[in-house]
């Protein structure tokens, strides 16, 4: 079957804006020729045009699937239209044009990485400079790829159809987003819900319908991934090299090294792949991924990759007990299923402590963040910026950005920082002229445009509010692993993290040599990523942690085969 074009009004759109007229015929000649037959392609050398194509383009409901915009411009520079876009509709791609020429120019770096930090733009994009500049062509179609994810140009693998402020039609979409499930959402009173709905004697939404004709009404998680190919249960009995407990970085990695290098490995994830990581819309300090890479794309690639290897994956399941069987150790699921497995990697991580100011929840990752700073810090340069947290790690990072920003706030509801931060962190922020501690104060509100701009923040012994302008809000109040299943034996610290190697005070057990290194002190048993005690909480670490685990596990498995039956 030939696709046939669609026409110019049913086209998604793609708008570029560049004032220099030779670089802009070079773009519109490039857009066209390698995306006109599928999208429709726009350009003008006018910001303010462009603005109000945009709007017009937006109020009409037409989609916009990328805007490309030149950084210097007489009336408007990009990144301000890029805000635009965004303001109209976040889904939209958006990415700063920069020449061959300008490279290497300080002003258009610090507009790129400012931008970057606040959410503003996507990434840079090199203007083409020659017939077919495929190096251009790379950025644009993973925009577009990216783009394309939550919005099929085609056919969807998933029609969901729901009421559009359900929370459980919100949780299937992300759960599909996180899985990069293509999907396109109706709600139940547009024509396309309508249609879904007809033939259907049911009231209950919401209604997922799958690719090979599936019907599913108010599905649970299961079933949707069971739907759409997941493994969510085993089948016969089988005995397993490793078991990797969570499917985030550390988990994924332990995964990847696990089965290829030889051991027959199954992963249990409870939620979705990726963990805490698939929640980031933009990891941008991830080794070789020098434009960034959203989590749940890194998650994907990182499954695939594992799977290829052999790696069995079981999703929606959760891990409710592990123990010692007669021939090595078995670990329960919650439907109640016993698997035996020789050694386990406990890669369950953290969840952090949510905020709970729905305002600042929808800016995280434009100028809210949650955990620590380092990487987003040289963009902080000459910025209003607040910490929520009264920990040793807001108090390092407090320090660490207040040699870039104009002011650091702390912003903690107990009285003295002294119950919860080392002294000599204490005193080095009393020395920094430009830090600052609001004892008994509260977060309780906050906005902008896009891009945090504005926190308010509640006085908790006389109840008055203050709003302040702010560029940047980083959360650190704590993090919690999810260890109160794990059997007495596995020992913790005191907030639960588990402990590994020469932390372990008793030792595993079987020989000097124990525990080894990221073993736990039960035999068999170890911890990579975030769950660890003393981990850094980044997705590289989890990564080299995951890997380096399945190292301990080729040792372990030596030494079982070596000693005495
Ligand atoms: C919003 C956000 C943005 C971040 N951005 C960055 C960044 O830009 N750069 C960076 O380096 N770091 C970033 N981090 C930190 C980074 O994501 C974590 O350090 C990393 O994900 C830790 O990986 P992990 O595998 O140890 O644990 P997690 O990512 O926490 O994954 C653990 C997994 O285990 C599963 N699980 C838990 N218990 C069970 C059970 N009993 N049975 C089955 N499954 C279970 C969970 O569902 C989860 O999927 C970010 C974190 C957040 C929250």
């Amino acid at each position: 079957m030939t696709a046939v074009p669609k026409s110019g009004e049913d086209r998604s759109v793609i708008l570029a804006v560049d004032d220099d007229q030779g670089d802009l015929v070079r773009i519109s000649d490039e857009l066209s020729t390698r995306y006109g037959r599928h999208y429709e392609v726009r350009c003008t050398s006018s910001p303010t045009e462009a603005a109000d194509t945009l709007r017009s383009l937006v109020e009409a409901g037409r989609n916009v699937a990328l805007v490309l915009a030149d950084q210097w411009m007489p009336s408007m520079t990009g990144v301000e239209l890029l805000a635009v876009a965004k303001g109209l509709d976040s889904d939209i791609k958006r990415g700063l044009l920069v020449s061959w020429g300008a490279w290497g120019d300080e002003a258009t770096a610090k507009a790129i990485v400012e931008a970057m930090t606040f959410g503003g733009i996507d990434y840079y994009v090199l203007k083409p400079w020659r017939i077919a500049d495929e190096f251009f062509h790379r950025t644009v179609t993973s925009f577009l790829h990216e783009w394309a994810r939550n919005n099929p140009l085609g056919i969807a693998r998933v029609i969901l159809v729901g009421q559009e402020r359900s929370r459980r039609s919100y949780e299937l979409r992300n759960f599909l987003s996180r899985h990069r499930i293509e999907h396109s959402f109706y709600p139940v009173d547009s024509p396309e819900g309508r249609a879904v709905l007809e033939d259907l004697d049911t009231v209950e939404l919401p209604v997922a319908q799958t690719l090979d004709g599936k019907t599913l009404v108010n599905p649970t998680d299961a079933e949707i991934a069971e739907a759409c190919g997941l493994k969510t249960h085993l089948e016969g009995e089988e005995t397993f090299g490793a078991v990797v407990i969570g499917s985030g970085p550390a988990g994924l990695a332990a995964a990847v090294y696990g089965a290829s290098e030889g051991i027959k490995t199954l992963v249990v994830e409870r939620g979705v792949v990726g963990g805490q990581a698939g929640s980031s819309s933009m990891i941008r300090n991830y080794l070789g991924f020098a434009r960034g890479i959203s989590g749940s794309e890194l998650a994907a690639q990182a499954y695939q990759q594992a799977w290829v290897f052999g790696t069995t994956f079981l999703m929606t399941q959760e891990v409710t007990a592990i123990e010692r069987g007669a021939g090595g150790l078995v670990v329960t699921l919650s439907g109640g299923r016993r698997v035996a497995t020789t050694a386990i990697v406990l890669a369950n991580g953290v969840s952090y402590r949510r905020l709970g100011v729905q305002p600042l929840e929808d800016l995280v990752g434009a100028g809210v963040f949650y955990g620590a700073a380092a990487s987003e810090a040289h963009a902080l340069k000459g910025r209003r910026v607040f910490i929520v947290g009264g920990g040793n790690s807001a108090g390092q990072a407090a320090i660490h950005l207040a040699k870039h920003a104009a002011s650091v706030d702390i912003v903690v509801r107990s009285a003295s920082l002294a119950e919860s931060m080392s002294d000599y962190l204490i005193k080095e922020i009393e020395a920094a002229s430009n830090l600052a501690v609001r004892l008994r104060s509260q977060v309780v509100d906050g906005g902008g445009d896009g891009r945090l701009e504005h926190l308010v923040l509640r006085d908790l012994d006389s109840g008055v509010e203050e709003r302040l302008e702010a560029d940047a809000l980083f959360i650190m109040i704590g993090a919690q692993p999810h260890t109160d299943w794990l059997p007495d034996e596995i020992e913790r610290d005191h907030w639960g993290f588990v402990l590994t190697g020469d932390d372990v005070s008793s030792g595993s057990g079987s020989s000097p040599d124990r525990p080894l290194p990221l073993e736990t002190s039960m035999l068999g048993v170890f911890a990579a990523g975030d769950v660890r005690h003393g981990s850094i909480k980044r997705v590289a670490s989890a990564v080299g942690e995951g890997s380096a685990a399945i190292s301990s596990v080729h040792e372990h498995l030596r030494g079982l085969a070596s000693s005495p039956a």
